[in-house]
């Protein structure tokens, strides 16, 4: 049975494996469990450990394992296992029609000329079909009447497009109001695009398949950075390039510049916004650590009006938020930093412009006496959300953060790290970077709130 374990590890496409974390995260409670399993299993974890882990016998675990081989899971794409011809949609042989009017390597794939291997190996890879087999693409196709023709220069010919991503239609509403009613009335349908920095790359790998944009672009008074009431005001559609510009960043608020400056590479900051990097819900993204550190707010305004959304309780799972299909984020309220208080961001990433192996966000204030009086912690990609680690707040709270306090903050951070083993490391590797990242955040932040911020 340890063989079918493996053989999942292999044939998991990316849009199976993204289906799986929406049935794990969301589903109805079986498939939760099911859903679990198999990406465990995929994850190279041995059955008597996902059992272990989960609380379910061996005999269990392979049956539900061997149930998927055999018929997939329902509520995932169509994975038929027995050898039966899946059936290909319409709309996938709408696809197929026009990719194979383009030339393979303008698709990404090798060679100059279309087989039913290669064009199998483009719809899988490009997440059009989860899983297909070349039988099946050449039934499909033979009853469709689609042969290969001969190869034509470039994807773009007169009169022929070949689209990436799904189709959908675009709207761009000029007010909040408008926006926010075609949301409302569009509903799960619909997305909001502000940057497009995430969006796009998941529309093109089909990921995310929205039947209408809702594009925020166009609506004024969003874009703004300023100290105001207490707060520091930050407009949903500022850009991180704006951000990171922005003189009272600079001056006052340390940990959202150091921050800004580790997301990405410039090219993306120009474009990403600050309310896309929150609402996108993705744990390995930097701010979400950085807002839960500094106690933030998230101002969101939809067909009901407007509510404010307490950081703590935005992240709901990966890649979902307390936002409603129709709320727009509008603004970020960051509460002004007290007299001794500093921050900083320290982030490990394999290469510039990498999401962050791991990454911690510290902002601290110290009193009288140089005693810690409030201490923010936030983890980033470590977990299924961004983590607020409590604990190691609370240790430091009401003491002189010495390097002994530092040390046992450190590893209350590591405690609460969650992280799953992929190609950035390890459990215990990402675990101890988050001591190391947490000790280095803390003296910096220290550092700064003893020069005044
Ligand atoms: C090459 C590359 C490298 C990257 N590296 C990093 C990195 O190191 N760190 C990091 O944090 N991010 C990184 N990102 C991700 C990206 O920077 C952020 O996710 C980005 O900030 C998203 O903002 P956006 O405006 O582009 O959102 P979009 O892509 O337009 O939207 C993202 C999601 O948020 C929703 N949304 C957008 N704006 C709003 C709004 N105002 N209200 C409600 N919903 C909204 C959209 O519907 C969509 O679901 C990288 C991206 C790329 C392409």
């Amino acid at each position: 049975m340890a063989d079918v374990a493996s053989r999942f590890v292999r044939a998991l496409t990316v849009t199976e494996r993204a289906g799986l974390v929406r049935l794990r995260e969301s589903g109805p409670r079986g498939s939760r469990l099911r859903a679990e399993v198999i990406l465990l299993s995929a994850a190279r974890v041995a059955i008597p450990e996902i059992g272990r882990r989960l609380g379910l016998s061996r005999p269990t675990v392979t049956s539900c394992l061997g149930r998927f081989e055999r018929s997939g899971l329902a509520g995932l794409p169509d994975r038929r296992r027995s050898g039966r011809p899946n059936r290909i949609s319409s709309e996938v042989l709408h696809h197929i029609a026009m990719v194979v009017k383009a030339r393979p390597r303008d698709l990404g794939i090798q060679g100059t000329r279309w087989s039913l291997t290669r064009l199998r190996q483009y719809l899988v890879e490009a997440g059009v079909v989860p899983a297909l087999s070349v039988e099946s693409l050449r039934i499909a196709m033979k009853r469709a009447g689609l042969a290969f023709t001969s190869p034509r220069i470039g994807q773009i010919q007169k009169g022929v497009t070949t689209m990436i991503p799904g189709a959908f239609e675009y709207h761009a509403p000029s007010t909040i109001g408008e926006a926010t009613a075609l949301l409302a009335r569009l509903g799960d349908d619909a997305k909001v695009l502000s940057g497009g920095q995430s969006l796009i790359p998941m529309m093109k790998l089909r990921l995310a398949t929205p039947k209408h944009l809702v594009d925020i672009n166009g609506l004024p008074g969003l874009a703004y950075v300023r100290e105001d009431g207490g707060a520091l005001r930050i407009g949903g559609l500022t850009r991180e390039a704006d951000l990171e510009e922005s003189d009272v960043v600079q001056r006052r608020y340390p940990l959202l510049a150091d921050t800004c400056r580790a997301i990405a590479d410039p090219l993306v900051r120009n474009m990403a916004t600050i309310g896309g990097n929150l609402a996108h819900g993705d744990p390995a993204n930097d701010h979400p650590a950085t807002m839960l550190a500094l106690g933030a707010e998230v101002v969101a305004v939809g067909s009901g009006g407007e509510r404010k959304i307490p950081i703590g309780s935005f992240f709901t799972g990966p890649f979902s938020t307390a936002l409603k299909p129709d709320e727009i984020v509008v603004e970020v309220r960051v509460p002004a930093p007290k007299p001794g208080s500093g921050g900083a961001y320290v982030k490990m990433e394999r290469k510039v412009g990498d999401f962050a192996t791991a990454a911690v966000a510290v902002q601290i204030t110290l009193g009288a006496g140089g005693v810690c009086e409030q201490a923010g912690i936030g983890l980033t990609n470590v977990g299924s959300v961004p983590i607020k680690a409590t604990k190691a707040e609370a240790a430091l709270v009401g003491k002189r953060p010495d390097d002994t306090a530092i040390k046992q903050a450190a590893q209350l951070a590591a405690e609460a790290a969650q992280p799953q083993e992929d190609l950035r490391g390890s459990v215990e590797y990402k675990k101890d970077l988050v001591r190391v990242l947490t000790g280095r955040a803390l003296r910096k932040a220290i550092e700064r709130a003893q020069k005044g911020g």
